[in-house]
């Protein structure tokens, strides 16, 4: 089934338990990060199970693309929501009632409305509900329609219900559960690593200029740049136009009508960069997004892993690339503080924040910091970041740290960070000559390092409980356990710290240390590979006429895997990853013809 309809030799990760564990009757939730094959696990099910599978989906792009990619494999498959005309409507309505189909895709609202269940009754052998968070107001995209979904459990509690998320949050999951009636049901948990994504992050110097010296290495491939505001969106969408790129703005500011065509444009290209606010994101299903870059830090280690997520889904080497400061962190935490929320969820959100800010600062290896956050622990550094490939950006700090230390101690434990990096740098101030801290003799030895730098020493001993700021001390640093100051004050072992480079001083210094180090594991994508260029042109021209995405026709893994093999019959081509029976009946002879151009 797998391999004659989608053209995969193999199951990946748990996807095979979970199939049996369906078409065996049973309900559950499986918690899959993005990209790691969610779709498999109630499509396969659908066609091995009499009946109809219902999947709840919640839009309507998502809907298409994949009944679109069902259609070409040769599946039964059809989606009921409003941008059908009702013709079309019709049209499904007739397919359902000759029980024809295999797949129905609907949005909650459609489903539960009317008597379409009713009318399905009987006949429905599973419902897959996608983008299950959607359900929980602790997840990060709440849609009340999704609330009504518990009535599934009640009318039909003999239909096995399959629920999907790639949110990890605990709290959320448990949310699920409950809403959806699934508390009793088994729970499938996969990896959340993403192996084939490279994390890079850069202290940010000039963002601009920073990224446009990134995206050169990205030209020709698809990307979204992430920023915080409408008008920073607006401002770079022109800076990357004016530098050759295809960009396309998207925020919740610009017209409906604008967007769709923003969207499009991504969806229907292969090198697309689309700069958007967090607005951007949910229904984004492209599997061949290149990268992803943050201009501002995300409001949390979630969003950042959920934003850097649609990079790369086809399993193919991806960057998440970010840009951060300790400018970015006041303005995240006033957010919060100013929110219409509840002060129990502003701590959560503090939290959340948190998270990622230690993760930024993070010493070592990234992958490490952000699997453990969700619960996950990665034995070996992954070799795919920059901590790991560019391990000299770390250094060992320990006459740094000992001048903050004796710093915190010789002005009381009780000032600020802001008054210990004044005193370090001799800053020329009336406030600290009435207090008489420029007569200390710690006053301006640290003139090695520039505000950033020391400002980032301080951090990260706060985020390993050397200094502390308790609450009632408004900011003010004093020490954490002796155990753990004691020896860095003494100055006997090594401090090995991640430190921002030096603030430029008028010189700009573009081009900075953005090297992309070793080269990614899985297959490389060599864009001067003249068969592969003509294969994504011949590619381009199918989906052209058909109206669909390039992907949905073929993913790039699969037109790399024929350039590596280039086979020579339609049985060669059937053992490739991606072509199943449909697909090679329909594009086998056309693409052996491409395959067999001597030229290229
Ligand atoms: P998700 O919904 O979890 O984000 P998808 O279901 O869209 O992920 O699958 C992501 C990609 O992985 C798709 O390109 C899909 O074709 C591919 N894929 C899924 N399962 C397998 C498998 N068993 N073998 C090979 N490729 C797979
Ligand atoms: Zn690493």
């Amino acid at each position: 089934m797998l391999q004659q309809v989608f053209g995969y030799p193999s199951f990946r990760g748990p996807q095979e338990a979970i199939v049996r564990h369906v078409v065996g009757g049973g309900s559950a939730l499986v918690l899959m990060p993005t990209g790691g094959g969610k779709s498999l696990c109630y499509q396969v099910p659908a066609l091995c199970m009499p009946g109809l599978t219902v999947v709840v989906s919640p839009l309507i792009a998502l809907m298409q693309d994949q009944v679109a990619a069902l259609q070409q494999a040769g599946v039964a498959a059809e989606g009921l929501h409003s941008a059908l005309d009702p013709q079309q409507t019709a049209q499904v309505w007739s397919q359902l009632q000759r029980q024809e189909l295999k797949l129905l895709y609907v949005s909650p609202e459609r489903l539960l409305a009317g008597d379409l269940l009713e009318q399905l009754g009987s006949r429905v052998s599973l419902f897959a509900i996608d983008e299950a968070h959607c359900v929980s107001q602790w997840g990060h995209d709440f849609r009340p329609e999704y609330r009504q979904l518990d009535q599934l459990a009640q009318r039909f509690p003999a239909v096995p219900r399959l629920a999907l998320t790639a949110t990890a949050d605990p709290r959320t999951r448990e949310d699920i559960r409950e809403r959806l009636g699934l508390q009793a049901d088994q729970v499938f948990l996969a990896s959340f690593d993403r192996p084939n994504i490279r994390y890079l992050l850069r202290s940010k110097q000039q963002p601009r200029e920073q990224l446009l010296s990134f995206l050169e290495e990205q030209r020709g491939s698809a990307g979204i740049v992430y920023a915080r505001s409408r008008s920073r969106v607006d401002q770079l969408t022109a800076v990357l136009r004016e530098a050759g790129y295809p960009a396309v703005a998207y925020h919740a500011g610009l017209e409906s009508e604008v967007r769709r065509q923003a969207l499009e444009a991504f969806r229907l290209g292969s090198d697309v960069v689309v700069v958007a606010t967090i607005a951007f994101g949910m229904g984004i299903d492209k599997p061949d997004v290149r990268f992803v870059a943050h201009v501002d830090l995300p409001k949390s280690l979630e969003a950042y892993y959920q934003e850097t997520g649609r990079a790369g889904r086809d399993g193919l080497p991806a960057v998440a690339w970010m840009v951060h400061g300790p400018g970015d962190i006041p303005q995240l935490r006033r957010f919060i503080d100013d929110s219409a929320a509840a002060p129990e969820q502003k701590r959560i959100e503090h939290g959340k924040l948190e998270a990622l800010i230690a993760y930024s600062e993070a010493a070592g290896c990234r992958r490490q910091v952000l699997l453990r956050h969700f619960g996950e622990t990665l034995a070996e550094p992954c070799g795919n970041c920059d901590g790991c490939l560019e391990p000299q950006r770390r250094q060992d700090c320990r006459v740094a740290v000992q001048k903050v230390l004796s710093t915190v101690f010789r002005t009381g434990q009780r000032f600020g960070a802001a008054h210990i990096v004044d005193v370090l740098l001799g800053a020329n101030s009336e406030r600290l000559r009435s207090l008489g801290h420029d007569q200390l003799s710690v006053f301006g030895i640290g003139s090695e390092l520039d505000r950033n730098q020391w400002r980032a020493v301080i951090r990260q001993l706060q985020s390993r409980d050397v200094l502390v700021s308790p609450a009632e001390a408004r900011g003010g640093l004093s020490f954490g356990a002796d155990a753990l100051v004691r020896p860095l004050l003494r100055g006997e072992e090594p401090v090995d710290l991640a430190l921002p480079d030096p603030t430029p001083t008028g010189r700009r210094s573009r081009r900075a240390a953005n090297g992309a180090g070793a080269e990614a594991p899985g297959v490389a994508i060599d864009p001067g590979n003249p068969l592969l260029a003509a294969l994504k042109a011949w590619r381009l021209a199918q989906a052209r006429e058909q109206g669909v995405p390039p992907y949905v026709v073929f993913h790039d893994r699969t037109l790399l895997e024929l350039t590596a093999q280039r086979p020579l019959s339609l049985e060669q081509l059937s053992a490739v990853g991606g072509i199943g029976r449909a697909k090679l009946e329909r594009y086998g002879e056309a693409l052996l013809q491409v395959l067999s151009d001597r030229d290229l």
